[in-house]
């Protein structure tokens, strides 16, 4: 139970709301009430557990970890990731902190937060913006399928991902078709990052690769794999394995 524990609480966020609105309502509300009892010991044991792995962060790190950041954030990307808890920033950044400036959304889109990313790129000035995809995106599999069934927040941003995956709409999504999918959205979000930043692009202050986290060894590559797929707009693989910047990442 370390840092990782405390990054899944993500996964948690959408039944802690409930816990806290019923403990507003009742002055002596208990974790064991009946109705949720089963519920409640998950967040129970999910904050006991939260607890204790920021006990152990703080201590391992120190104060000298904090102050050397507590004024000002110097990351070097910014990274547009899926929600999904099955990646997290361990699988890129060993320490993260003050140096990936992240943000997250569902199928790892630009125009759900575009003002996030123009901030990292244009206050934070970071020099690389990564788009992270991941094989088995939910969000993709949505897209590729009927959502109307979905609340109308959920279809607006499954919507923006609709587009991409256009030409897969209707067919069975099966892996093959998936990744394409997953892949095929990363370029389309490199695309319009790079219509945003085309002047950073071309002046060599910023540089935009786009990857996929391949969470199921989809890719043949291996397990919890980083494959890059784009670099400013780049996609063939045969250019961007020759690549000095990227071609480790395609040796074994
Ligand atoms: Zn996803």
């Amino acid at each position: 139970m370390q840092r990782r524990s405390f990054l899944k609480f993500a996964a948690f966020s959408t039944i802690a709301p409930s816990v806290i609105m019923a403990a507003g309502d009742h002055d002596n509300f208990v974790l064991d009430s009946k109705a949720s009892a089963s519920l409640n010991s998950k967040v129970k044991k999910m904050l006991e557990e939260i607890k204790s792995t920021n006990s152990y962060y703080t201590q391992s790190k120190g104060a000298t970890f904090f102050e050397h950041f507590k004024d000002a954030q110097h990351p070097r990307a910014t990274l547009i990731g899926c929600s999904d808890s099955r990646f997290q920033s361990d699988a890129l950044d060993a320490t993260a902190e003050d140096d990936v400036f992240t943000i997250r959304n569902i199928g790892n889109q630009y125009i759900v937060n575009e003002g996030s990313v123009e901030y990292g790129v244009h206050h934070l000035h970071t020099p690389l913006l990564i788009v992270m995809g991941h094989t088995r995106c939910g969000a993709i599999k949505a897209a590729m399928s009927d959502y109307s069934g979905e609340t109308s927040s959920i279809r607006r941003e499954v919507d923006h991902l609709s587009l991409p995956v256009r030409k897969y709409a209707g067919l069975t999504p099966d892996t093959q078709r998936w990744l394409a999918a997953v892949i095929e959205n990363v370029n389309f979000q490199v695309k319009e990052c790079m219509l945003r930043f085309n002047e950073e692009v071309k002046s060599g202050k910023l540089t935009i690769v786009g990857m996929v986290y391949d969470l199921a060894n989809d890719m043949q590559k291996g397990y919890g794999k980083i494959v890059p797929v784009n670099l400013n707009g780049e996609t063939s693989e045969q250019k961007l394995k020759y690549l000095s910047v990227l071609k480790p990442f395609f040796e074994a």
